[in-house]
């Protein structure tokens, strides 16, 4: 192996992020673009939140050499505080994720590093990933933990308030704003679930049509449950603190909220699935990547885990435990 090849070597495998971000922000000549893999990994993750850190906790404690990829953007970060995770409920995200990071320091195996995944290659036992800073990396194994992106509609004021007024999830906040005055953006028939679910946290709930059919047998449903439609298309939201927001309408006067749910639809945080042609399933909310029972996609060898797989009530403990999960069968699949 070459003299530069092996120094490379040894200044990547330094474990934790913050070394490995003071390593990519002080060699900015690093992009050589190499075709040969610098480096081969049992399995390379890709995203390294809370799914791709669960499953390499596993690889690392069972011994296995494992990269993960990661550019920091989990999708939690416009909240807070976490909620519903045991032992770290009300933290802030980061926190939890930095935390993560650190404790992973003791695994001689790990190393993370803060780059994106600019494409992945290769079949099982000899996948190869290029990384945006120009680094080719081989390993037997993928794990895809990269993620979706939460989609903002161009409704002025609605990104802002995203993760403080709006809100997608009652387990994640709605304690903390239990017995006030909630807002359920409609996105169709599923959202009838919502208002039934929401029950437990509050009965004072108004539905924002936003432009949607709402059938008059659900209206009446609705209306039984002394539950509010207000029609028109929403036309802007102007948060108040950390939770209340006024909702602009196009008909009709501005209703104030304590706090509003939507769910957005959203799409994976990168396209690398795309490339290799894996098998995905379109939900109401967005794409996801089919896994079997073992968090193995359509193509040996890779694994997937959190919300890119998860359309159903994603949380922090999910992607966890899925990660953790992928983890362990990709380990178990390379057993001789
Ligand atoms: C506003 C809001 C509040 C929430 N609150 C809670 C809560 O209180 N409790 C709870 O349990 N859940 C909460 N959730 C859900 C929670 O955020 C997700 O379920 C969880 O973050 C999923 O983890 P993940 O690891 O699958 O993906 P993410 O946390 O989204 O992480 C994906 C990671 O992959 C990285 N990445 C993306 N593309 C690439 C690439 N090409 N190369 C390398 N890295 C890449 C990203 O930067 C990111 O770090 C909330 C969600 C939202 C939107």
């Amino acid at each position: 192996m070459q003299r530069r090849t092996l120094l490379k070597l040894a200044a990547l495998s330094t474990i934790g992020l913050p070394h490995a971000q003071a390593i990519a922000g002080s060699n900015p000549t690093s992009s050589t673009h190499n075709t040969e893999p610098t480096t081969m990994d049992n399995v390379i993750i890709i995203g390294g939140s809370f799914a791709g850190l669960a499953a390499a906790l596993q690889l690392g404690r069972a011994r296995r050499k494992v990269t993960v990829l990661d550019t920091g953007l989990p999708r939690n970060r416009f909240a807070g505080r976490s909620h519903g995770m045991l032992g770290h409920d009300h933290k802030p995200p980061l926190d939890i994720l930095a935390e993560a990071r650190q404790q992973l320091t003791r695994y001689p195996a790990i190393r993370l590093v803060n780059a994106r995944a600019d494409s992945i290659s290769g079949t099982i036992d000899n996948f190869s990933v290029l990384t945006g800073d120009g680094e080719s990396l081989g390993a037997r194994r993928l794990i895809l933990s990269y993620g979706v992106v939460d989609q903002m509609p161009d409704v002025p004021g609605y990104a802002e308030s995203w993760g403080t007024s709006i809100i997608p999830c009652p387990y994640c906040d709605g304690f903390e704003v239990a017995g006030q005055h909630w807002g359920l953006v409609w996105s169709g028939p599923q959202s009838m679930n919502q208002v039934r679910l929401f029950r437990d946290w509050t009965d004072r709930l108004t539905v924002f049509a936003d432009g949607h059919e709402i059938s008059s047998d659900i209206r009446a449903d609705l209306a039984g449950r002394n539950v509010p439609v207000v029609d028109g298309r929403i036309t802007g939201v102007a948060p108040h603190g950390s939770h209340n927001a006024t909702i602009k309408l196009d008909t009709g006067p501005n209703v104030a909220v304590d706090i509003l749910f939507a769910h957005p639809r959203n799409k994976p945080s990168a396209s690398l699935h795309e490339s290799l042609g894996l098998a995905t399933a379109d939900t109401p909310l967005g794409v996801v990547l089919k896994v079997d029972e073992r968090r193995e996609t359509s193509m040996p060898g890779i694994y997937a885990a959190g919300d890119l797989t998860n359309p159903v009530l994603p949380s922090v403990t999910t992607a966890s435990w899925q990660g953790a999960m992928a983890g362990i069968f990709a380990q178990q699949s390379m057993l001789r």
